[in-house]
């Protein structure tokens, strides 16, 4: 996934930052911690990955959401603790949700993603390579779709907390280019998974 630059912040299609698109009687995730609303990340058309309408994840969109009203205080890192969300829509008949009116709810900045496709040796080689035959900024590269994901620490890939089978990897999430308006990773990488079985969904993030 890489930056096509900003873009509309009510876009139907994947990208970071904006307004999530949601379900009727979606309600804005809440901090299980600081009891506060959470700060939308990204969205992702599974369509994206999954064009195979046979997919379990085909027709769904997931949606990342994480608590940064007081980072690095309610464990917005963890894919259990109720510091973030992942929630997985089926992806027709959405609409824009209503943004709280407090608390740290939006990115600053909303970046379409195009995507690339480079032959390497995982996302780290693939990152660098993309950089260099494209002669762009490696900070332009988003993140990855589907693949395998590079961990910074420990394989923490989540189990699905209804069929209790390990989650499918969706994506690998970067910071983003520009330093004012960048998700908070630590400096890490996030990483999102999706059970399409139960219609469910994770997010954790490393540094
Ligand atoms: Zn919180
Ligand atoms: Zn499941």
């Amino acid at each position: 996934m890489t930056s096509a630059g900003p873009g509309d912040a009510h876009s139907p299609r994947t990208r970071t930052g904006g307004v999530p698109l949601v379900p009727g009687g979606f309600t804005w995730p809440g901090c299980v911690e600081c009891a506060g609303p959470m700060q939308f990340i990204a969205q992702i058309v599974l369509e994206d990955l999954a064009p195979d309408e046979e997919s379990e994840l085909g027709g769904t969109m997931l949606s990342v959401f994480m608590c940064q009203n007081d980072p690095g205080m309610c464990a917005d890192w963890d894919a259990t603790s109720g510091g973030n969300e992942a929630m997985l829509f089926p992806a027709a008949d959405l609409s824009v949700a209503i943004v709280p009116e407090d608390g740290v709810t939006t990115l600053g900045v909303t970046y379409k993603i195009d995507y690339a496709t480079v032959a390497a040796d995982g996302y780290d080689d693939a990152r660098e390579e993309w950089a260099e035959s494209s002669g762009r900024p490696i900070e332009e590269v988003l993140g990855q779709l589907g693949g395998a994901p590079e961990w910074i620490q420990n394989d923490e890939t989540p189990t699905c907390g209804t069929c209790g089978k390990p989650m499918t990897f969706v994506a690998q999430f970067e910071e983003g280019p520009d330093h004012q308006y960048s998700i908070n990773f630590g400096s890490g990488c996030g990483y999102a998974f999706a059970c399409g079985t139960c219609r469910d969904a994770a997010f954790c993030w490393q540094s």
